[in-house]
């Protein structure tokens, strides 16, 4: 039986976490806070006529898939109880294949 450690700690090689939600994921709570899954909490608030796009490419989010990307996660990717690990390179090849799908659609 094939096991997915969600929540396990991540290890030298396996450094990162199995997560797309910052490039195709965003709840806005109601209280106008931005948040990039079901489990990070709040990186920023949607000020009363500024622009949601500039919060969604903004430092904070920039910053978490940097982040992602390199396996210098936070303290609470590093605590995920929802992606499995990966490796840095496995995170990269996935999104840009993602990104290749989405652009080959529009
Ligand atoms: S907390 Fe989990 S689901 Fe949310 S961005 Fe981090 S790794 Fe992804």
């Amino acid at each position: 039986m094939s096991m997915k450690r969600y929540g396990a700690a991540t290890t030298a090689e396996k450094s990162t976490r199995d997560c797309l939600d910052p490039w195709f994921f965003a709840m806005l709570n109601a209280r106008r806070q931005l948040q990039p899954c079901c489990w990070h909490p709040p990186i920023g608030t949607l000020e009363v006529g500024a622009s949601l796009n500039d919060l969604l490419e903004g430092p904070a989010m920039r910053e978490l898939r940097r982040q992602l990307l390199t396996g210098e996660l936070n303290e609470h990717c590093q605590k995920c109880p929802a992606r499995s690990l990966a490796t840095p390179a496995e995170l990269r090849a996935r999104l840009e294949r993602s990104l290749a799908e989405e652009a080959a659609s529009e």
